[in-house]
């Protein structure tokens, strides 16, 4: 647990997206000013989603359409942290893909071959395009020994009117059926945090890690030095938080709380 004066170390604060910045398609009315007051105190920031469901351009898109124009280095999605380990790890392999046409694209641009015959390992992505047949062949494949790794952990996607099964959920269907756990990426998992450090070039200390959702968000900083920040303007309820085994370092309301404390 870290105090107030955590703050004053920040240099970049990574920003969640929905529940954070907005809420579905709607922008909280702080949230632009809280990104003056980041830039007018000398500090930095850039976001990082989870939702596999989109890419990058989408989410500038998104962003655009608010009224939020920043560098595309600047909007970080979990599509890239295990694109990244990927190239790394599987050099030259093919993928089996379970995921809507934008993480595809991803894999594509990224020069990873999609293959239904023989991949060498298997991902599963927030696939809101899901189908009997695309959960038959990842299973098949992992049955037959092909790796599989999950894009994102979360259980389920906040939507207007409530919640969708997100890739945590496909994942667990998976395991249902092959036994096998796939290693997941995005937040709150080690890879995310060193794609984090590396692309800001800070220092742990100097970032702080800001969100909505204790399990993805709070986590990814817990046993580091990086600060974590919850906003009550998503899904926590104070009770969830009070249960919570992840605690924030800091609470606060939302995001125009937070900029009077800077
Ligand atoms: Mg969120």
């Amino acid at each position: 647990m870290k105090n107030q004066d955590a703050l004053a170390r920040v240099k970049t604060f990574v920003l969640d997206m929905d529940g954070t910045i907005y809420l579905g398609g709607r922008l909280f009315s702080w949230t632009r000013p809280f990104l003056e007051r980041v830039r007018a105190t000398g500090r930095d920031f850039c976001f990082f989603t989870n939702n596999s469901s989109q890419n990058r351009e989408a989410y500038l898109e998104k962003l655009a359409r608010m009224g939020i124009e920043v560098c595309p280095e600047k909007m970080l999605i979990s599509n890239g942290v295990i694109l990244e380990w990927l190239r790394e790890r599987h050099p030259g392999e093919s993928a089996y893909v379970v995921g809507t046409p934008a993480l595809e694209e991803d894999f594509r641009q990224a020069g990873i071959r999609l293959d239904r015959e023989a991949p060498g390992y298997v991902v599963l992505g927030f696939d809101t395009s899901l189908t009997y047949e695309k959960l038959r062949l990842a299973c098949h494949f992992i049955r037959n020994g092909a790796p599989v790794y999950g894009v994102n952990p979360d259980w389920n996607c906040p939507v207007e009117g409530g919640f969708i099964p997100d890739c945590g959920s496909i994942a667990a269907l998976v395991k249902a059926s092959t036994g096998v756990q796939c290693e997941f990426f995005g937040k709150p998992s080690r890879h995310t945090l060193n794609y984090l450090l590396a692309r800001t070039g800070r220092a742990p200390e100097e970032l702080a890690v800001v969100g909505d959702r204790l399990y993805t968000d709070i986590a990814l900083a817990e046993g580091t030095a990086v600060t974590s920040i919850l906003v009550m303007s998503g899904e926590t309820t104070p009770a969830m938080l009070a249960e919570s085994p992840v605690k924030p370092d800091l609470v606060f309301q939302d995001l125009g709380d937070l900029a009077e404390a800077l």
